[in-house]
């Protein structure tokens, strides 16, 4: 993988674009501690990564899930996505449910993770792509996880 540079000028992880995987239960979000030695390392995010050739967005966000925390992709349900676009390039955020009691294991560029309280996210020293996702005025990640499952 590689960096893309965008038509406004930036530097983005993924020449195809990229993904990633916020999951809710019982209006809390699922969040990683990227790792140190990874781009904004120290910061929460989501699980996520560049897309591979032919790789839906969905099939990026479920494959970095299952390398970067261990998730199963069978216990995992997407209801739906948010696509976030800078000068041709974009990130989806794939929005999803699964079980509070979800198994999560720290693997791949994660120091740790943590089911966040909606209302706490913005308290946390967030990656700045996921902190302009959540910023969203349209609310779409935050509405999806103050929703009842
Ligand atoms: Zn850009």
């Amino acid at each position: 993988m590689s960096w893309a540079r965008c038509a406004r000028g930036h530097h983005h992880w993924g020449p195809r674009g990229a993904a990633g995987l916020l999951v809710a239960a019982d209006g809390a979000v699922l969040l990683q501690l990227r790792a140190r030695w990874a781009h904004q390392g120290g910061t929460w995010s989501i699980p996520g990564g560049a897309r591979e050739r032919g790789e839906s967005a969905e099939a990026a966000a479920l494959r970095e899930a299952e390398e970067e925390l261990g998730i199963d992709p069978a216990v995992v349900r997407v209801t739906g996505s948010y696509v976030a676009t800078c000068g041709g390039w974009s990130y989806e955020t794939l929005l999803a449910r699964a079980p509070r009691d979800l198994a999560v294991r720290d693997l791949a560029e994660s120091d740790g993770h943590r089911w966040v309280p909606v209302d706490e996210v913005d308290d946390l020293p967030l990656h700045a792509g996921f902190r302009a996702a959540w910023a969203d005025p349209g609310r779409a990640l935050r509405d999806f996880a103050d929703h009842p499952s």
